[in-house]
């Protein structure tokens, strides 16, 4: 009889790197060769139009039709000398991942005769067939069809004979059915209000912006083995497999080369990242073995994560070219550490002043410090939300387990801003602001080094951590959209720095000096937001019983997570901010219930699959085997000498019965709760029920089934073990 797993194994070891083409030129030659930037827009469409655009794009105005009908023709045109056949509206449901639906750049008038098409109604907006993408409710609430409309701040780009527009999807109502648009409407709200707070300090300040570098973590395993692997491939995520003798204890993985076949996959993924404009700089090993990371360098938070989106099916498309597969769930194996997506997060000014590092002068540095507090402001009230903006039935298996930061968020400030935000605690405005006889302003007490410390790689299990220049949002899952917990974070921001700004003035007017209101709240509010503040071990349980007096969220299970989008000053934030409305979030919240259920049920149908199908067939086989030798040396060997002789084998028998035996009973408890999850009236009490009760069965399977993967023959198992998955490359 042939093993499928075998077979996978030879399969794996004949895969040898790939030839890789990469030209020889420099990265300049080819950055950016498939994206319609605004340099070749100068080639192809008039200057008169493309000064409208620029500048209506760079505030956030609309853009006429008939620019988009002048801009579609320059884009057509470039697409078709560049070889494209199609072009597609690319936009971002909740679902995760794209969607695209492609149409030919042709069309046929009456008589039947070709033409080339693609005006400027097919570059603004377009109906894909939205009834199939979940709305939670939206469309049959307001009875509304989707659309989706061009985001002209993203450059349209070309993947092989497709061109792609980046787009929002919206229903014809005006809410929104995806990520990008309330992304876009937080950066407006927090742009909009930093700017306000901006003038305190500096008047020159017209724009501010929120930047975004992410740190995509992967891991990779051969082709052959992922296809024997049917949890992988319908989950993302093995359900079972007992650990490896040597998985990551050496950390000889994270400091190792990469092994070359790897980086055969990574220069061709970087190759193609870059010619789509993404500018990847980073690659290196991850903790766990057959685990990497790649990182670009930051950029503007809408366009980076359009970025991060295209990379990740870039690496799907380029593993597959290398017999690759790229895992992106947050936790493929069990027991060696998940994948996250670090989003590192900031502000910035258009003149050229990163909000949230220590300046020059001491404006810029009580600037800085204005901005610093009033993030930990927002992340302190709004906790609870950040962590429902990154939970999800995939990152729930990676949160606090094996260096991934805990599911309650706090903030990580390190030695140094700790030091000066209770500097300023202690002190008096007299001591802390010196206004001289010029009416110059210096920092008495407040005084910040210019260069901080490298705070980088220090408690890495810090939810959330200042990183010298910028906050380093580490909860959020590898395949995660990083627009969910990039768009509450702006939201609550800015929200924050509107409150702050409202306190502020009303002082101010009352002919208060503005440097003594500045310090006067700044020190209010570093005495409220102690609680967010922790540097400690986030894994410790004194942590978890201290976080709860603090009042921070402690709460774990996921479909409970999710009430957080509803809270009323979750909903009060996002009104206030015109970043989503009530009923938006509903159906987010509808959306996340709903695809939690949808991957437990596949996961749990999946569970059931595999240990009937594979696990249990494997140990019954072995277990005959086993019986037939009982039997057997009993008839050669004497009752005395058999006693002893087979003892081992008894033991082993009755072991495989007793794991067998509770995996069948487990099986039926678990559909038996799937069933009764099923019947539950909503989409809530779904997921809880998921949560509850059919998430435990599944641990408790596995447990039995990993169990037997060590007593079976390994002759006998047929799914790829974990020494394999892991080291084979
Ligand atoms: P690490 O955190 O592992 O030390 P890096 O220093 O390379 O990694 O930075 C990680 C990411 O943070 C990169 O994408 C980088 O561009 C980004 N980054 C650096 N400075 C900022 C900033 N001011 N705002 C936003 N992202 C930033
Ligand atoms: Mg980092």
């Amino acid at each position: 009889m042939s093993n499928i797993r075998f077979e996978a194994l030879k399969s794996a070891f004949s895969h040898k790197p790939a030839e890789v083409e990469v030209p020889e030129g420099r990265v300049k030659d080819y950055f950016a060769r498939d994206v319609f930037t605004r340099e070749k827009m100068k080639e192809y469409i008039a200057q008169e139009v493309l000064d409208q655009l620029f500048d209506d794009v760079d505030n956030g105005r609309t853009i006429h039709r008939d620019i988009a009908g002048v801009v579609a023709i320059g884009i057509r045109k470039w697409a078709i000398e560049h070889g494209a056949t199609h072009f597609t509206h690319w936009f971002q449901p909740l679902t995760g991942g794209t969607a695209e639906k492609h149409d030919a750049f042709f069309t046929l008038d009456k008589n039947g005769t070709l033409l080339e098409a693609f005006s400027g109604d097919s570059l603004y907006q377009q109906e894909p067939d939205a009834s199939s993408f979940p709305s939670g409710g939206i469309r049959n609430t307001f009875e509304a069809r989707g659309y989706s409309a061009w985001d002209p701040s993203s450059p349209v780009f070309l993947i092989g004979d497709t061109l792609c527009i980046p787009t929002v999807f919206v229903a014809y109502t005006g809410e929104a059915l995806d990520y990008k648009t309330p992304l876009i409407r937080s950066t407006a709200a927090l742009c909009h209000a930093a700017r306000e707070v901006c003038a305190y300090f500096d008047k020159q300040v017209k724009h501010v912006h929120a930047n975004l570098g992410w740190e995509q973590e992967y891991f990779l395993v051969d082709e052959a083995l992922y296809n024997a692997r049917p949890d992988l491939m319908l989950t993302g995520r093995t359900l079972m497999g007992h650990n490896s003798a040597k998985s990551q204890q050496l950390e000889d993985h994270y400091f190792g080369a990469i092994p070359a076949r790897v980086l055969a996959f990574m220069r061709e993924l970087e190759y193609e990242a870059l010619k789509a404009g993404i500018p990847v700089r980073t690659r290196h090993n991850e903790v766990a073995p057959n685990q990497f990371e790649m990182a670009p360098i930051y950029e503007d938070v809408n366009l980076a994560n359009d970025h991060n989106l295209l990379v990740m099916s870039i690496m799907e498309r380029v593993a597959a070219k290398h017999h690759f597969r790229v895992l992106l769930h947050e936790k493929p194996y069990a027991g060696v550490n998940g994948s996250g997506k670090h989003c590192n997060w900031s502000m910035e000014t258009n003149t050229g002043i990163n909000l949230l590092a220590p300046g020059k002068n001491p404006y810029q540095n009580l600037q800085f410090i204005t901005f610093l507090v009033n993030v930990l402001m927002a992340v302190q009230r709004h906790n609870g939300l950040l962590k429902a903006s990154i939970v999800s039935a995939t990152n729930e298996h990676r949160l606090g387990a094996n260096e991934a930061p805990p599911a309650i968020i706090s903030v990580f400030l390190g030695k140094q801003i700790s030091a000066v935000l209770d500097k300023l605690e202690q002190a008096t405005a007299e001591e802390a602001i010196i206004i001289n006889a010029k009416k110059e302003m210096k920092l008495g007490v407040a005084n910040i080094p210019e260069i901080l410390l490298d705070n980088t790689d220090r408690n890495r299990t810090s939810p959330f951590a200042f990183t010298g220049n910028r906050f380093e949002f580490r909860a959020v899952g590898s395949s995660a959209n990083c627009g969910a917990a990039m768009l509450a974070l702006n939201a609550a921001v800015a929200e924050q720095l509107m409150l702050f700004k409202e306190e502020v003035d009303k002082r101010i007017e009352k002919g208060e000096p503005k440097e003594r209101v500045l310090f006067d709240v700044i020190k209010k509010y570093i005495v409220a937001c102690k609680a967010i503040r922790f540097d400690g071990n986030g894994y410790s349980d004194e942590w978890k019983t201290e976080a709860a007096k603090r009042g921070l969220d402690c709460e774990t299970s996921v479909p409970l997570v999710i009430d957080r989008y509803l809270a009323p000053d979750t909903v009060r934030m996002f009104e206030y901010t015109d970043v989503l409305s009530k009923a938006e979030l509903q159906s987010r919240s509808e959306v996340k219930w709903e695809t939690y259920v949808k991957k437990l049920q596949i996961e749990s149908r999946v569970m059931g699959d595999l240990v009937v199908n594979h696990v249990l067939p494997a140990a019954k086989r072995y277990q005959t085997m086993l019986l037939q030798n009982v039997l057997a040396v009993k008839q050669v060997f004497s009752a005395d000498e058999t006693a002893s002789l087979n003892e081992m084998d008894y033991s082993i028998i009755k072991q495989i019965e007793h794991h067998s035996g509770a995996i069948l009973e487990g099986v039926e408890r678990m559909t038996d709760a799937r069933h009764k999850a099923n019947r539950m009236p909503d989409e809530r009490s779904k997921a809880l029920a998921y949560h509850d009760s059919v998430l435990p069965l599944m641990a408790d399977i596995r447990a039995h089934a990993d169990a037997l993967e060590l007593i079976v023959d390994d002759e006998m198992w047929t799914l790829p073990k974990y020494r394999e998955l892991m080291f084979v490359r």
